[in-house]
């Protein structure tokens, strides 16, 4: 917590207390022995969250969220492989692009502004191609389109792959460890994410775990990945680490990876429900959706996620009643608290976004912080919102 204003974007998200007390340290070296540990540790830890299978790998990369996705694409196929991309919104077309740029052949299954494509279709494309001659290589999907806030079915989308012998790769960005994933119970190839959205980390991780089909994919590739992105160069190191053992390739950001490492001590070692670790902490955070849409909803409002079940745990995208517009984001920074404006292409000035995950899971008082800004901030510009109604909604579902 920063103590002046209130981050409330979909990433980078304010810090719990113990993420931030470990930053207040001087970068260690990547081979002390303390370090080695807990590098060691996170990568485990990772494989908890993921719920990744034995033959699969973690890696942790110095680097965004969007590097991690051009990790996930430049080793998984070459130039002239098919991919099928679903298309959620503004993150899903970077993959698209990403991919064209490394010279594969792009479908995009696409659904209108806030929807998603129905798995329906995603099987009839995945079976059209492969009945043409032309089968798939890969599917690409975003978990969670942090531009839409549209979470799309991942388990069906896992298995209807898996099935049909096309690798399955997810951007979690928007939602590892705070939209339910299991990667080797739905046969998910490669699921990644970066440190400072649900993890609870500051930005600057890049982190993916491959499944054993993925690790052979880069093999398999008739030609090799930029060094700096190539798993193969990684490999060995992440090995070496979880194996007890420093090793170098390219310098770790020892100072964010203890970060990380904390993050994911609160995620695993979560407590709630009666239960314990990511399943726990993804279940707080469905609360916490469940409690913001409730609270969104009574104040009068709509999403721009077309329906709530498909609506993301981990943030909301919200549209502007009738007679406001975007000069609502300051009235709401005025009241201490920072959200985040619209990036769906076109619609930018459409709606707004708010990020609830990670720490916030502790922290119904920011939440309900946050409801009473936008209530305020929406009173202030003319419409009527209900706040009571707004905070009673939301409160109720804690
Ligand atoms: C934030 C985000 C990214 C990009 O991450 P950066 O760290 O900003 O590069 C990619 N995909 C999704 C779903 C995101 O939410």
């Amino acid at each position: 917590m920063t103590g002046k204003t209130l981050l409330m974007i979909p990433g980078p998200v304010e810090l719990s207390p113990g993420v931030l007390e470990v930053l207040n340290n001087a970068p260690p070296s990547h081979v002390a022995p303390a370090f080695i540990e807990k590098f060691g540790q996170s990568l485990k830890m990772m494989r908890e969250v993921w719920g990744a299978g034995a033959g699969s790998q973690p890696f942790i990369i110095a680097g965004s969220g969007t590097i991690a996705m051009e990790v996930a694409v430049v080793n998984t196929l070459a130039a002239g492989q098919r991919a099928l991309v679903v298309h959620t919104g503004y993150f899903s077309a970077r993959m698209a692009e990403m991919l064209r740029r490394r010279g594969a052949l792009v479908t995009e299954l696409s659904a209108a502004p806030g929807q998603a494509p129905s798995v329906e279709e995603l099987e009839r494309a995945l079976d059209q191609a492969q009945a043409a001659g032309e089968p798939f290589h890969a599917l690409f999907a975003t978990h969670v389109d942090t531009s839409t806030g549209v979470r799309v079915e991942a388990e069906a989308i896992a298995r209807a792959a898996k099935e049909r012998g096309v690798l399955s790769v997810f951007d979690g960005v928007c939602a590892t460890a705070g939209e339910d994933f299991k990667m080797e119970e739905w046969g998910a190839d490669i699921y990644l994410t970066a440190s400072q959205k649900a993890l609870g980390a500051p930005p600057g991780l890049a982190l993916l775990v491959l499944s054993e089909r993925a690790l052979r994919a880069r093999q398999e590739l008739s030609s090799a990945p930029p060094m700096s992105l190539d798993i193969e160069q990684w490999l060995p190191v992440m090995r070496a680490y979880e194996a007890g053992r420093g090793s170098y390739f390219s310098t770790p950001a020892t100072s964010l990876l203890l970060a990380l490492h904390q993050g994911l001590k609160e995620v695993v070692g979560f407590e709630r429900f009666g239960a314990r670790g990511a399943p726990a902490r993804i279940r707080a955070h469905a609360q916490v959706g469940r409690a913001m849409r409730a609270g969104w909803s009574a104040l009068g409002l709509e999403l721009f996620s077309g329906s709530p079940e498909i609506a993301a745990n981990t943030m909301s995208a919200v549209l502007y009643p009738a007679g406001v517009d975007s000069s609502l984001l300051g009235a709401i920074k005025k009241r201490g608290v920072v959200v985040a404006g619209g990036l769906y292409p076109g619609r930018e000035q459409d709606y707004f976004r708010v990020g609830h995950m990670g720490y916030m899971v502790e922290r119904p008082d920011l939440l309900l912080q946050t409801l009473r800004a936008v209530g305020e901030s929406l009173i202030e510009a003319g419409f009527s919102a209900d706040l009571d109604a707004g905070l009673n909604a939301a409160r109720a579902c804690f």
